[in-house]
């Protein structure tokens, strides 16, 4: 077990544990629904305050936050690797610096992004129109974290939310409270105002209270089951979600790709995270010209991978987050062995490792029939199909019902394009896998069962505000020429505005001109 979890009472704590080792880390409060109400009011009382200081001087405590992380760096990743198992390198490399990427990215350029925006109105133009958008915050946002990403994804989240001039309540994963606390505790040490930044830790009901708090919004990133909770959930309080859900990442390879840079980028894309990344690869695709080369490829690097404790060196793989996952991962290896499968390597769980360890598993034999090819594993398992041609390659990565991430491998990049827009993907790389959640720039988020909304680039700011438009007439002495009164040369000029001036083009409406004059010198008596 990696963390206990007590009956909800005042004062009750939850123990956390490293899951590869069973030793106590650290305690964490499971804050009350009473508790979590009173967060989202502080939360509400702080906003209008931190919206009017403005895009920079936000952007000043966020990268203050941001200096303060960089000097922390080694402890924090250490905190990290002991939460969750994974190794302090790939903390470092997969959380912390993608992260502090996106506080100076989101800290220097919200402003141009959330900046005031033309609107061409077309012909109205010409009647003195003109109009532009602006961007305000919504106000209180409920963030809702898992436990995979405990830094990068719920800080990630904050920092976008305050930076759009809300202010936020945490409630980070059961498993990871300390990496949730330890957001808080930095951020108020750059001078985050209080109340700015609640953190509420505790379960699932201690989510299932921040969404009934009275926030204005929630950004949920976890599983499809929850994800569909807490969408009904904020339907009662009609309140709008975003849902960062599950994955199944198929990898396509097609038969002029690299094989070996491939073959590399199949096990670091099925195993990094220990495999438990939403964007992990769960399925690969191989033309069945190279497949037995690629596979061969696939496993002589694996067979090079350095599992142990993520805070030992060198470890390339740790334990697993939690027995339970660990579980999940058995009963889809089991259940596609019984049925045919091969493991190549691993296919067990390590059991002279008192943690949750389960080794580097590549599959071939595998197919559609098999919970290894259709629910998310999150586990280090990489299942191998082969497939004959092109069309039949984007049938099998389509015929899933999540839709987060995919690739296709090929040395014709055109190709690659090619295929890729026919994917059903949120995101689809061209020889890359599992990293684009680490570019800030880039749109975040899934097709089909694996979510709705997108977090991160322009579009993940523009979840997190309001839009108004606002719109000028220039020319405030004239009256509009489709107001009262209905006379038959109105009627006339209405039906040419219909046919001419509807049509878009300017010339076709010079005609109307002599009408619309005639229409605005009309004497009124
Ligand atoms: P989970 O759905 O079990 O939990 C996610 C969060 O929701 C936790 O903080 C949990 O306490 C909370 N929660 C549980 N019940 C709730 C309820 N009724 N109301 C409100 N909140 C509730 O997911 P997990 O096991 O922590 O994370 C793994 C999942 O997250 C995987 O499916 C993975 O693919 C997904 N994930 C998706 C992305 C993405 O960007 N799409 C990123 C990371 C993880």
């Amino acid at each position: 077990m990696a963390q206990s979890i007590p009956a909800k009472s005042p004062g009750a704590e939850i123990i956390c544990h490293d899951p590869a080792t069973g030793e106590e880390i650290g305690r964490a409060p499971l804050v009350m629904p009473e508790e979590v109400a009173r967060a989202v009011g502080r939360a509400r009382a702080a906003q209008p305050a931190w919206a009017a200081l403005g895009f920079g001087e936000r952007g000043r405590v966020v990268m203050d936050a941001r200096n303060l992380i960089l000097k922390e760096l080694e402890e924090i990743a250490f905190l990290i690797s002991m939460e969750t198992g994974k190794p302090v390198a790939e903390a470092i490399s997969l959380e912390l610096t993608p992260v502090l990427d996106l506080m100076q990215f989101f800290a220097r350029k919200t402003a141009k992004l959330l900046g005031p925006r033309r609107i061409s109105v077309g012909q109205y133009w010409t009647m003195g129109r003109t109009s532009y958008e602006i961007y305000k915050p919504i106000g209180v946002i409920g963030i809702i974290s898992p436990w995979n990403f405990p830094l990068a994804t719920p800080l990630g989240e904050v920092v976008m939310a305050l930076m759009a001039g809300n202010t936020a309540v945490l409630k980070p994963s059961e498993l990871t409270p300390l990496t949730g606390l330890k957001i808080k505790e930095v951020l108020a040490r750059a001078g985050l105002p209080d109340g700015v930044l609640e953190v509420v830790t505790g379960d699932g009901s201690t989510g299932a209270a921040l969404v009934g708090a009275g926030v204005d919004k929630i950004m949920f990133t976890g599983s499809v089951a929850t994800g569909r909770r807490v969408a009904e959930a904020a339907a009662k309080y009609l309140i709008p979600v975003v849902l960062e859900l599950g994955g199944k990442d198929p990898m396509v390879v097609l038969d002029d790709a690299h094989i070996s840079n491939a073959a590399r980028g199949a096990v670091w894309g099925a195993f990094a995270n220990c495999g438990q990344s939403c964007s992990s690869v769960e399925r690969c695709y191989v033309h069945e010209s190279i497949a037995e080369q690629f596979i061969a490829e696939v496993v002589k690097e694996t067979k090079r991978l350095h599992q142990a404790a993520g805070t030992e060196k060198d470890t390339d793989i740790g334990s697993m987050s939690s027995e339970r996952q660990l579980r999940i991962v058995e009963r889809h290896v089991n259940q596609a062995i019984d049925h045919g499968a091969v493991a190549l390597t691993g296919g067990e769980r390590l059991r002279d490792m008192a943690g949750p360890f389960f080794p580097p598993t590549v599959m071939t034999g595998v197919n559609h029939e098999m919970d290894v090819m259709r629910e998310e594993t999150f586990g280090p398992v990489l299942p191998i199909m082969t497939f004959k041609n092109d069309n039949e390659a984007v049938r099998l990565a389509n015929d899933s019902q999540f839709g987060l991430t995919a690739s296709v491998w090929t040395r014709n990049i055109a190709r690659g394009q090619e295929l890729a827009r026919q994917i059903d993907a949120g995101t689809v790389m061209v020889n890359e896998v599992l990293y684009t959640h680490g570019i800030a720039q880039t749109p975040w988020g899934g097709m089909k069962q694996s979510g709705l909304g997108r977090t991160h680039g322009r579009a993940g700011l523009l979840e997190l505000v309001r839009s108004q438009h606002i719109h000028v007439n220039r020319v405030s002495f004239l009256p509009d020429l489709w107001w009262f009164n209905y006379t038959e040369d109105a009627g006339q000029l209405f039906r040419g505005f219909a046919r001419r001036f509807a049509s878009g083009s300017i010339l076709q409406s010079i005609p109307l001109l002599p009408q619309m004059i005639r229409r605005w010198r009309a004497p009124r008596d």
